[in-house]
């Protein structure tokens, strides 16, 4: 990969990634070689505008690097993705002073940043938090509660946390399906205030297994008023920024489903199986169905911004769903090899369909397609 003349890591950084993929898969923990490659390629900064020593990456060159890495090591990718739309919530959202104080960190010093929202009770939508943020005497914010499945959450330096603000803050209203309310806030909170605590090791995941996704407590931390990013409506928007930018987890899937297309294409060289027409048809149909997923990732930066929200729920509907398929079609060409435990097409496939299960869910992605129709007489569109 060459992109615009800054990523040029040599055939040792897709090794790296490539041994340690399975390598986590086997700990369930973050490899150290991965995440130390990661964090000294660049690619942490690569969405940072070049003013704070970022590449400035757009959102369509981002997706592009995704599902490269993810070809490689689908973990690190999401932790890579994750960490980019923080980045650009920063860049829309930030303070001038915000942005000179955390985006530098994460271009020059190799920092990786997680995302903190989901808890342990709370739904796709994010409606129903339990995590508060509560003004104190000083005039900072006091930051009670506990989230779960925060990508990154074992190895990340800050963390962008979702909470719930005192009754009486400006509200949603909202009558359909929504993503997250306007009585939230976004904080960037650092690993190490005092209060943060992670305990140790990830979730034990059926996949994605070296992503670092963990539980992280928040038992009285005290932050400052620069800590907020956003509050209100801005909190609603900024969710969405990354569907709005076209930045999207759906690259994931399209890296994974390259990476069960050529597991299906090395199984049929090692078997000498090209030429037989059934196998050579399936082929087909998988290579048919990444391109395709790949083509809806690209529409979705160089097509009309004006719904490229809704596009970016179908595109992640689209590709995940595509990724769990072409795994399944992998995985019935491979036959019983396919079934021993330790072949990677096994890997592969959890990790596909963690993809599925990441926000917003696919069950959420229809009910916001599904809740902007207008019940009123109109032209179908
Ligand atoms: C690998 C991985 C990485 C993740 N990384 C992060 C991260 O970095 N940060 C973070 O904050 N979160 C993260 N998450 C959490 C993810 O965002 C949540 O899992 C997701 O938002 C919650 O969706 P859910 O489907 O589990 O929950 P739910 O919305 O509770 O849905 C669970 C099931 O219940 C059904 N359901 C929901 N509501 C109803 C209803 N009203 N009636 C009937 N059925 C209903 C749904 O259809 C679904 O089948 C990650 C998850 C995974 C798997």
């Amino acid at each position: 990969m060459n992109l615009r003349g800054h990523f040029t890591p040599g055939p040792e950084f897709g090794e790296t990634l490539r041994a340690g993929a399975r390598r986590a898969h086997e700990t369930g923990e973050v490899d150290a070689a991965s995440l130390e490659a990661l964090r000294r390629s660049g690619l942490l900064g690569m969405m940072v505008h070049e003013d704070h020593g970022g590449w400035g990456y757009p959102p369509a060159t981002a997706n592009t690097v995704i599902e490269a890495v993810a070809a490689d090591n689908p973990s690190i990718a999401i932790m890579l993705y994750l960490h980019c739309a923080v980045v650009v919530r920063i860049e829309q959202y930030g303070t001038e002073a915000q942005k000179k104080h955390w985006l530098p960190r994460v271009a020059r010093g190799g920092e990786l940043v997680a995302s903190a929202w989901s808890e342990p009770g709370s739904t796709a939508d994010k409606r129903s938090l339990s995590t508060t943020a509560q003004r104190d005497t000083a005039g900072g914010w006091e930051i009670k509660g506990g989230k779960t499945f925060s990508t990154s959450a074992t190895v990340a330096d800050f963390f962008i946390v979702l909470v719930q603000l005192p009754a009486g803050t400006e509200t949603a209203h909202a009558t359909g399906p929504t993503y997250g309310g306007s009585d939230q806030a976004l904080f960037l909170v650092e690993a190490a205030a005092p209060g943060v605590q992670v305990p140790p090791g990830a979730l034990d995941m059926a996949g994605m297994r070296g992503s670092g996704t963990g539980m992280v407590q928040f038992q009285d931390v005290t932050v400052a008023e620069s800590n907020l990013l956003c509050s209100g409506s801005a909190t609603t928007e900024a969710i969405q920024l990354p569907h709005r930018l076209g930045l999207t987890l759906g690259a994931v899937s399209v890296g994974l489903a390259q990476a069960a297309h050529e597991t299906a294409l090395g199984h049929a060289r090692d078997r000498g199986l090209f030429g037989e027409p059934r196998f050579q048809r399936q082929l087909a149909s998988t290579e048919i169905a990444v391109r395709s997923a790949r083509a809806a990732v690209r529409d979705l930066t160089t097509g009309p911004a004006d719904d490229r929200v809704l596009r970016a729920y179908c595109v992640k509907v689209f590709a995940s769903e595509t990724g769990e398929t072409v795994c399944g079609t992998v995985r019935g060409l491979l036959g019983s090899a396919g079934y021993l435990q330790a072949h990677e097409i096994n890997r592969i496939s959890h990790d596909a369909e963690a993809v599925t299960h990441m926000g917003p869910p696919t069950h959420l992605c229809l009910d916001l397609i599904a809740g902007r129709w207008d019940p009123a007489p109109g032209p179908d569109r």
